[in-house]
């Protein structure tokens, strides 16, 4: 009855250790290409995992204890690589060897590096995860039962050998099955977080991106005291891309359009589509004659730019932009929008293929 106890015990406080693990790493999964600090903290994290198996370890008579701190070792191995498999395998031994230097902390050593070398080779193999941690497992068995019996004496037909086998299938496919399923929940909450925050058809900023970047760029402005500037771009005469070409060549004209503006601006500066063939360009730092003059690169680029519509057409295109400035042309930094709309709706007013200032507003009323 102890002994279920504390095997039962064991996969628990694995289990529980795996969910810290992956809550903790919710919006990217551990693979070969993560960061090196990345690799190094998860193959920490297994290590100390390894290491709390180890002392919480089932007992199976005085001297010896099985426990289960190969399975971590192999699922940091397997996803992250030789750089975290090595850090747990370190981490493991040393642990390990702060019990005592014994034969058996010897045999656990050489186990461990033959897990290891092991692991690396099974983890280039092409094949579905659990099958390939089937295998895996498979083969931690018989290293246990050949080690432990060649240095320890361990008879391979004694209870702690069969003990081994069944706890480690047991908790090591338990491990896997929660990890895969842990690892693609994280996946699917990073999927979702990109397709609320990135428009699908240009891969720029949506509209509710794009407000959030703009509240703290006026936070920031009014912080730092910097000026902020904001060019609102609408596509001139859009409707007839769409009429004479039809729909799917419109949206491809919008694709190349969401490129060009990304390639004529600076990284630093927030590009979004807010709808339609209405795109925002969000220039921190910025003042009012930097941002005109931006404007009009921005123009000129488009103007000058071939539009494959279709496969057969290509089609040249303008756009309008209206400029506005905080605090330099716009006194309330949540009136920044609404009087660049303004000024692009001056530029549509004026003729379209212009860009406008917010400074040009007034001279249109008093006409
Ligand atoms: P203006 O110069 O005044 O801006 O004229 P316009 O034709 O560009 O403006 P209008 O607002 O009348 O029409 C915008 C058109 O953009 C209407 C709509 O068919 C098209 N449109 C909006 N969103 C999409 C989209 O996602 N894909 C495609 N293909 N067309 C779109
Ligand atoms: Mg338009
Ligand atoms: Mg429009």
């Amino acid at each position: 009855m102890q002994l279920v106890q504390d095997y039962f015990g064991n996969m628990m406080i694995m289990l529980a250790l795996l969910f810290i693990y992956y809550q903790h790493y919710k919006d990217e999964n551990l693979t070969h290409t993560s960061s090196t600090k990345r690799k190094v903290i998860s193959g920490f994290f297994a290590g100390i995992t390894g290491s709390i198996l180890m002392v919480f370890g089932i007992e199976v008579g005085s001297n010896t204890i099985i426990d289960m701190r190969h399975v971590p070792f192999l699922l940091v191995t397997l996803y992250g690589g030789y750089l975290p498999g090595g850090v747990a395998l370190i981490i493991i031994q040393l642990v390990r060897f702060s019990f005592g230097v014994t034969v058996s902390s010897y045999a656990s050593l050489i186990l461990f590096i033959s897990l290891y070398i092991g692991y690396l080779l099974f983890r280039k193999w092409k094949i579905e995860t659990r099958i390939k941690v089937f295998f895996m497992l498979l083969y931690s068995n018989v290293m246990f039962t050949i080690i432990t019996s060649l240095l320890l004496k361990i008879d391979p037909l004694n209870k702690i050998n069969l003990l081994f086998w069944i706890t480690s299938f047991v908790c090591g496919m338990m491990a896997i099955y929660t990890s895969e399923y842990l690892r693609r929940i994280n996946h699917l909450f990073k999927q979702y977080q990109l397709s609320s925050t990135i428009d699908p058809l240009t891969g720029l900023n949506n509209v509710r991106s794009f407000d959030e970047a703009m509240n703290s760029a006026i936070k920031e402005s009014n912080t730092k005291r910097k000026p902020l500037s904001l060019l609102i771009i609408d596509i001139d005469y859009f409707k007839q891309v769409n009429d004479t070409y039809g729909h799917a060549a419109g949206d491809a004209v919008l694709q190349q359009f969401g490129v060009t503006l990304r390639q004529t601006v600076g990284t630093e500066d927030t590009v979004s589509r807010n709808g339609g063939e209405e795109f925002t360009i969000l220039l921190k730092n910025t003042d009012h004659q930097d941002a005109l003059r931006i404007a009009e690169h921005v123009r000129t680029s488009i103007e000058a730019q071939p539009f494959k519509a279709t496969q057969m057409d290509t089609i040249y295109i303008t756009a309008s932009v209206g400029v506005a400035t905080y605090p330099d042309t716009v006194s309330i930094g949540d009136q920044l929008y609404s009087k660049a709309d303004q000024a692009l709706y001056t530029a549509k007013r004026k003729g379209r293929n212009r860009v406008c200032s917010t400074t040009e507003l007034d001279e249109l009323v008093t006409q």
